[in-house]
């Protein structure tokens, strides 16, 4: 079956966590391109997706209009503007501030009584991505100040993934109304219900006018509760990945077989 659009999820499967591509990822991005409609979509805001993925992306110009980008879980779109060569914002869901105020309120209150307080945090650990509010255990620079050394300490944090559902349970039966997910492997993501990646990947269906048959969605959170599961449980076809170098041979067999 030919798919018109192959679609990742970014931190985890495309780059290692909140680390840029490799050169390898980048090229394989590049004959991607050529051949089919692109998507990312990720938890994170489109300055994750600029430091993550459009620094290190050396694309034809021209193959830029088949990538679509869609931070905070497809809240918000991106796409390239050729004729004044920067990437557009084409909508956003944000929202207000009585909403804002009352889920930080709810995730202080969960970290507490649990005693998920790092002592020692790198940034933000409570992120306000407009659509989209992010709780990172160990604060959103961690890796960016400590390189490798960050990823090591996110690893160690809660390596059975224990911790951020506890956090997540109680949380999500504070603020009712909103969704609480797990995010990444620190984090926690909360947004308006409905709104995970196959909100995302149901926009992205009606933009492009095609059918989830269409798509072929590679993440590294496929498992049950993990920030990729709503597009398997969509019907979209999903390849599980563990890390980047996993990605990249699906990206190779993909290119090979078409
Ligand atoms: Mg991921």
């Amino acid at each position: 079956m030919v798919r018109k659009v192959i679609a990742f999820d970014l931190d985890g499967t495309l780059a290692a966590s909140k680390s840029p591509i490799t050169d390898q990822m980048a090229g394989l991005m590049e004959k991607l391109l050529e051949k089919y409609q692109v998507c990312v979509m990720s938890g994170g805001r489109f300055e994750q997706f600029e430091t993550q993925l459009l620094a290190n992306l050396k694309i034809n110009p021209a193959h830029l209009k088949n990538l679509h980008l869609m931070p905070t879980c497809g809240t918000r779109y991106y796409r390239h503007n050729d004729r004044k060569d920067r990437w557009q914002k084409v909508y956003a869901e944000d929202f207000t501030e009585l909403q804002k105020k009352k889920i930080i309120k709810a995730l202080n209150e969960g970290i507490d009584r649990l005693g998920f307080r790092e002592k020692k945090t790198w940034g933000e650990t409570i992120e306000d991505r407009g659509s989209q509010i992010t709780f990172s255990a160990l604060g959103q620079d961690v890796v960016a100040v400590l390189g490798e050394e960050g990823v090591r300490l996110k690893e160690q944090w809660d390596p059975e993934g224990k911790k951020k559902h506890k956090l997540r349970d109680l949380v999500a039966g504070l603020i009712p109304e909103f969704e609480v997910r797990v995010g990444g492997g620190t984090s926690i993501d909360i947004t308006k219900p409905g709104v995970d990646k196959a909100y995302g990947m149901q926009k992205l269906l009606d933009m492009l006018g095609i059918s989830k048959e269409d798509i072929l969605f590679i993440g590294d959170r496929l498992e049950e509760g993990g920030n990729d599961f709503p597009v398997k449980a969509m019907g979209v076809d999903c390849m599980q990945v563990s890390r980047w170098e996993e990605t990249a041979l699906a990206v190779e067999v993909v290119l090979c077989v078409t």
